[in-house]
Formats: structure tokens, sequence, C-alpha cells
């Protein structure tokens, strides 16, 4: 057992012997992928049960690989209850590469921050985001372990995040047998920002700083693109008008989009994207 690093940086880990899904363990039987990840629009996959509708709600949800629970919050914000584990695991090269698995939306939490957790040890529930969902788990896979909850002030594309079933696909079984030291509180930058999953509220984000509307956050550098205040919005659709658009539509066409198979989903995202643009 291994002390808890409170207050300090690092805390010892042993070496991840593989990855699994994250539901329906270890080969995610009995679930699917509802929605996948694509770089600057959905930072993870949306996974969910076979049964579809809330028929999930209250299921286990499992660490993909042994590591320590880094973060362990109820953040609300349309994200509802978020863990987060922190990975050490032999890359390629055969260096320590490490890797943040985040699972959000749940129903409830059964680990808290510093604890060392196994693969397949069990971190909560499937939820609904207090209700604003139909109940699935939202699963991301960072390799940057400086993001934490604040996505926007990080570049969305494949520097800071794997797409998870192509990692977990191809890290079933790794070499392990030593602990490493890991760093923890890596996290700081502020948060603050909702789910990609959440469509954006009439009136703009509230800044958790001052309690004001806030512009949408920037994205990739460029500068936000909120209304100018009393003026008609410009005809181009901000990320998140086309997030709230696609939102809406998943929303309208649930049963279509639940019955199709995975092959034919990726072509219908990427004519949906399209169609928003
Ligand atoms: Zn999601």
């Amino acid at each position: 057992m291994v002390a808890p690093a409170l207050g300090g940086q690092t805390i010892r880990v042993p070496l991840a012997n593989g990855f699994d899904f994250p539901v329906g363990k270890p080969e995610g039987e009995g679930y699917y992928v509802f929605r996948g990840y694509y770089p600057g629009g959905h930072l993870g996959e949306d996974w969910n049960g076979a049964g579809g509708g809330d028929t999930d709600l209250g299921d286990p949800v499992y660490a993909a690989g042994g590591g320590v629970v880094v973060f362990s919050e109820d953040y609300l914000r349309g994200w509802g209850n978020v863990v987060i584990v922190r990975h050490a695991y032999l890359d390629e090269s055969g260096r320590v590469a490490l890797l943040d698995s985040l699972y959000g939306h749940l129903d409830s939490r059964t680990v808290r921050k510093y604890q060392l957790v196994q693969r397949g040890q069990q971190l909560g529930t499937i939820g609904t985001a207090h209700g604003r969902y139909a109940a699935h788990l939202h699963f991301e896979m960072r390799k940057n372990i400086a993001i934490g909850m604040a996505r926007s002030a990080f570049d969305q594309g494949y520097s800071n995040y794997f797409s998870p079933r192509q990692f977990i696909g191809t890290r079933r079984t790794l070499r392990a047998g030593a602990n490493v030291v890991v760093p923890v509180d890596t996290y700081s930058v502020p948060g603050g920002e909702p789910a990609d999953d959440a469509p954006p509220k009439p009136g703009g984000l509230v800044d958790p700083a001052n309690g004001k509307p806030a512009p949408p956050p920037a994205r990739n550098g460029t500068a936000p693109e909120g209304p100018a205040k009393g003026k008609p919005s410009a005809p181009a659709r901000t990320s998140a008008e086309r997030e709230a658009l696609l939102q809406k539509y998943i929303e309208e066409n649930r049963r279509k989009v639940e019955s199709m198979r995975e092959d034919d989903l990726d072509g219908f995202w990427q004519r949906l994207k399209k169609k928003l643009n």
C-alpha cells in the first residue's frame, strides 16, 4: 500500500500491464460507441449499453488500466461525476509514457483522489450528468497530463489525445513489473468549461471567474467568435453552435443512429460535419 502523496507531487505507480475497455470488461461486450473521438470536436468516445436509452444507467465503469486516481469530483457544468486515472506504461520504443483516462457523466464514484487502482477495478457507475443526457459513459484518453478539466486551453488534436479504441485495441498486453514515480497535481490551468456533450445554454457560458456570461472558449488559438453585444450574430457558425446543432440532430435521430453499425457511423459523422460547417 503506497501512502497518498498529499500535498506532494509524485506517487509510485505500477506500470500498466495492458488496457481494456471501460465498460463490459474486458472487451466492451454489451456496449457500443455511439459517438467517437474526433479532433477539435468530440474529445472522447460515448459508450452506450446495447439496450439503448437509460438501460445502462448504474452499470459499472472500470479502470481501463492500472494507475492512480488524480481527479474524482462532481464537476457539474454538464460533466456530472468525473474520475481521471493516470497510467504509466511502456510505449513502442520501451520508454515510460504517461496517460490520463477520463470517465465522465458518472452517476456515482467509488474511488478517491490519490488512490491506486488496478486494471478492471470499478471506478463508479454510468450516469446521465444529473439528468442532462441519456445515460452513457464519456471516455477520453489524453497524452498530455496537464489538461485536467481545462480542455479549451490545449490543442484538441492527436498531439494531446488518443482515439481510445485505437489506443486500447493496440495495447491489450504490455510489459510491466516495475513501479515508476508519477507526478500528480499537474492540472495548473483552471477549468470551468462544460462538457462537449452539452448543448450551450442561451446567453453563453458563465465565466466562473466573475459570474458573468463569457464568450465561447477559443479553439486552437483562434480568437473567441462570440456575437458582439446588441448585434446580430455573425453568419459563420462558431464551433459551439456547430456542436449545439450536432447535439440537436443526434437527439432527433437518436433511434436511427443507435441502430447503425460502427462502420456506417464514421461516414455518417463526416457527412454531418460537412453539412454543419
Ligand atoms: Zn461525449
